[in-house]
This record gives structure tokens, sequence and C-alpha cells, in this order.
């Protein structure tokens, strides 16, 4: 759209190279939309896991479940690619429900070999608390999958404006009553997270990697200081993503945070491979990073 709208300004000889350029990638955009809604059809997504770590034991900390698509022509496709498509072209629900049925099999199958996951996160985005059927939605998995709502928590992606807070918090303090936990994702980038957090039930606030990314510039410390100082004054609950460094984590862990998600510890991997996972620190292995 943006692009457009700069074609339409510039006028004249311009225009035809921009909306060519535009074509293109309109053209593109159908192409993969109807790929991905043939795919979310066929159940042919798939959902990885990234654990979380409390970096003061180096203990499980939980994981987030990251959706996954592999186009048949073109590969692996980046959520940041295929999920804005999705909220735009209405599959966003499709796809929602498809990584919670996927999550809570495998939390499921995860128990059923005497494995302990934690609470496991699910990304939501904020499009799927504009219809009021989420909580209904997701008891309905979680009886067909005999898992609880105390195993999960769900992340408020804020990609869109919400646009009826009233009604996404009520949702929220449902789900919350019935024992899920409710994260605020990629805090501190989008909209209007300060007047979110203020005005959403949240358990946890999730400090985007764009800070950790930042951390030694000169205007980042006071922010993140202050973000914190906010999360303790309310009470939440603080992740870091993106953690990458030794160095990251000990600013971070100086400033008083302590669960961690982030390549440091653990990418996000196959359910196979957190089951690997699960069953070596059942057996008593450490996740602490050895160093960088
Ligand atoms: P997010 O929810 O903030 O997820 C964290 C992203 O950061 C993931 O990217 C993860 O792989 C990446 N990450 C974690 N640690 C590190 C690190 O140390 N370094 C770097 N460079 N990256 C790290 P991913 O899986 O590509 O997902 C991107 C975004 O797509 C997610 O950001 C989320 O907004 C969206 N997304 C992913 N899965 C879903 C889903 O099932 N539903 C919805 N609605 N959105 C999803
Ligand atoms: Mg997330
Ligand atoms: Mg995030
Ligand atoms: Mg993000």
């Amino acid at each position: 759209d943006v692009a457009m709208y700069r074609a339409k300004q510039d006028g004249g000889g311009r225009f035809a190279l921009y909306s060519d350029g535009m074509n293109e990638a309109a053209r593109e955009e159908v192409e993969l939309v109807a790929a991905l809604r043939i795919a979310l059809a066929a159940d042919a997504l798939d959902v990885h896991y990234q654990p979380r770590i409390d970096a003061r034991d180096g203990g499980w900390a939980g994981m987030e479940a990251l959706v996954r698509w592999q186009h048949p022509q073109r590969g692996w496709i980046p959520p940041a690619r295929f999920v804005p498509l999705a909220e735009r072209h209405g599959l966003i629900d499709a796809l929602g429900a498809f990584v919670l049925r996927a999550t809570c099999r495998r939390i499921a199958a995860w128990r059923a070999q005497g494995l302990e996951p934690g609470r496991v996160a699910v990304n939501v985005s904020s499009e799927q608390l504009r219809a009021g059927t989420l909580v209904d939605e997701i008891g309905r998995v979680l009886q067909e999958t005999g898992v609880g709502w105390s195993d999960l928590e769900i992340e408020i992606t804020e990609s869109l404006l919400i646009a009826d807070v009233d009604g996404s918090a009520r949702q929220l303090q449902a789900l919350r009553e019935r024992g899920v936990s409710v994260a605020i994702d990629d805090f501190g980038t989008g909209y209007s997270a300060l007047a979110y957090l203020a005005r959403l039930p949240l358990d946890t606030i999730k400090i985007d990697r764009a800070f950790v990314i930042a951390l030694d510039e000169p205007g980042t410390a006071p922010v993140v200081r202050s973000i914190l100082a906010l999360a303790s004054t309310l009470g939440k609950h603080v992740v870091t993503e993106g953690v990458e460094t030794q160095s990251q984590l000990h600013v971070m862990q100086g400033w008083g945070c302590d669960v961690f998600q982030g390549y440091l510890f653990h990418r996000p991997m196959p359910a196979d491979d957190i089951r690997d996972l699960l069953v070596a620190r059942r057996a008593g292995a450490a996740a602490l990073p050895s160093g960088d």
C-alpha cells in the first residue's frame, strides 16, 4: 500500500516502474495465499518449539510454539512473511487453530511418554480476538486432546491495532480465570503497548529482540530498565527474547531478568528434538550455555 501511495505521489514516468513492481508483488501474494490456503486445508504445516530457560539455574521454563511452512516449490517461508498474509486474507483463524491443535496433541504425546514439557506458549494474533470465540475454541481443543488450560500460555501479537480493547480484555481474563497464562509479545515495538499494559489482563511481558540487539547502544539501557521497573511495579513476569550472546545474557541478568528465550540456549526445533532434550533433562543434563 505504501509503495502504491508513493508511486501515485511520484506520478509521471516513474509510475509504470513502481506499478510493475507492485503487480509482481501482488501476484506473488495471491499465489502465496492460495498455496497457504491449500496447505492449511491439508494440515500441511508444521510447528517447532523453542525452549525458555531460567538462567538462574538452567531450569526449564516452558516453550513457545512457532509455526513452520514449507512451500512445495519455494521451500521454507518465514512466518514473518506468511502470518501477516494470513491475517490480511482471512486465514489467521485457521492458522491459529492448526497451531493450537498441533501443540496440544504434542503436549499430550510428550506426557504419554512420561515427559514434562512445561507451559507451552502459542502465538495469538490480535485478529483472532475479533470474533470473540477464542475461549470456546481453545476449550474444544483442550477437551479433544486431554490437555489442561494451565498447560497453555497465549502470546498476544499485536500486528494490527487491537480494535476492541475491552472485548479483548474480557476474553483474556476469561482465559486467565481458567488457568491460561497471558503474555504480550514483542513488548516495546508495537503501536501502543503502554496503553495495553494498563488495559489488558497480562501475566507476562516479552521484551522484544530489537532491544537485545541494541543493548550496547547508548539510548537502550534507560528504556529497557524502565520497562523492567514497570513490569516489576505491576507484578508482571518478564521473558527476554532473542538472546544470542553471553554478554547480552549478563547485561539482562544484571538488570533482574531471569527467563530467556534465544539461540544462546536453544533454537526453535522440531518436536522430536524437543523430546530428546526433555529425555536428556530428565536424566539430569544441564542447559546453561557453556560460553561463546
Ligand atoms: P515471535 O512470536 O516474537 O517469536 C520469536 C521469534 O524470534 C521466532 O521467529 C524465533 O525463531 C526468533 N528467535 C528466537 N530466539 C532468537 C535469537 O536468539 N535470535 C534470532 N535472530 N531470532 C530468535 P519465527 O519463528 O521466525 O517467528 C517470527 C514471528 O512470526 C513470531 O515472532 C510471531 O510473531 C509470528 N509467528 C510465528 N508462529 C506463529 C503462530 O503460530 N501464530 C501467529 N499468529 N504468529 C506466529
Ligand atoms: Mg511469540
Ligand atoms: Mg516476540
Ligand atoms: Mg516477533
